[in-house]
């Protein structure tokens, strides 16, 4: 049995995204510890978490996935931008070993023109202080990025320096389809790629998006699977290597009425995986 799961809201509550997510067929999910585009969280002491946890029992649901804000920038000189993106990923940390979860999925920033050699020790580091400071069942992954405007670990080589740089159990990546796709990485051959950087041990998570632009576009614009620039049999043979076969696959495409993943699209997950 695969983990097919995606992006869907909590409002209202944590049980709520397991009622959303089971409602249109899935067994995992993704979701925000708080509104994507503010800093302030609730306090954890007030998150509720009893409910969600009896219904993933009752729905023997998969893995569960914390999504970071999209603020965040741990190459950003503006020290107190830095200071807020390091408090939010270890309250992210937190919030998922309180719920449970499979770990934070991360985009690290961007380096803003200065390129990836003038700011990745710096990087490191600040990724190796949130992972000291946080529980010992929470996960943070690092996800690949789209090619724009600076953007870190769009290339998977950065990705690669940050694992022979900090080394833990509690760091892993996430591989979004259609930010590989825009940072010209095509589906026929980037399981070869991350063969050659040995990468496929610490990839936890899948994002399975198509993208509404063109190949090496450098843009990073989700649609929905079956509707954008990657091919059916790109994906079917992307998800279908053994070394995918127990990762967990999370949708965040627009869904067909803009409101975010629907039944429409789980469906066709399904159908490039049978
Ligand atoms: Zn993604
Ligand atoms: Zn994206």
């Amino acid at each position: 049995m695969r983990y097919i799961g995606a992006h869907v809201s909590a409002s209202g509550g944590l049980e709520k995204a397991v009622e959303r997510a089971k409602a249109i067929g899935c067994n995992s999910l993704q979701l925000f510890s708080g509104s994507p585009r503010v800093w302030k969280r609730k306090d954890l002491d007030q998150v509720e978490t009893s409910k969600m946890f009896s219904l993933r029992d009752e729905y023997n649901f998969g893995p569960v996935f914390t999504h970071s804000l999209y603020l965040v920038n741990l190459a950003s000189p503006n020290p107190e931008l830095l200071e807020k993106s390091l408090r939010v990923l270890k309250y992210d940390m937190a919030f998922d070993s309180k719920i449970k979860g499979s770990g934070i999925v991360v985009h690290l920033g961007s380096h803003l023109g200065a390129g990836w050699e003038a700011v990745r020790d710096d990087v490191a580091a600040h990724i190796s202080e949130i992972l000291k400071d946080s529980p010992d069942d929470a996960t943070f992954l690092i996800e690949n990025s789209a090619g724009q405007k600076g953007k870190l670990c769009s290339n998977l080589e950065e990705i690669k320096w940050l694992f022979d740089h900090i080394s833990s159990p509690k760091l892993g990546w996430c591989f979004d389809t259609c930010h590989a796709h825009a940072a010209g990485y095509d589906l026929l051959t980037v399981g070869d790629e991350i063969s050659r950087l040995g990468l496929w041990k610490d990839l936890k998570c899948i994002h399975v998006n198509d993208s509404r632009d063109d190949f090496d576009s450098g843009r990073d614009r989700h649609e929905n699977l079956g509707k954008g620039n990657i091919a059916e049999a790109d994906f079917k043979h992307f998800l279908n290597l053994p070394e995918v076969a127990e990762i967990p696959m999370i949708l965040e495409v627009p869904g067909l009425d803009g409101n975010g993943p629907d039944a429409p699209n789980i469906e066709v997950l399904k159908s490039y995986v049978e």
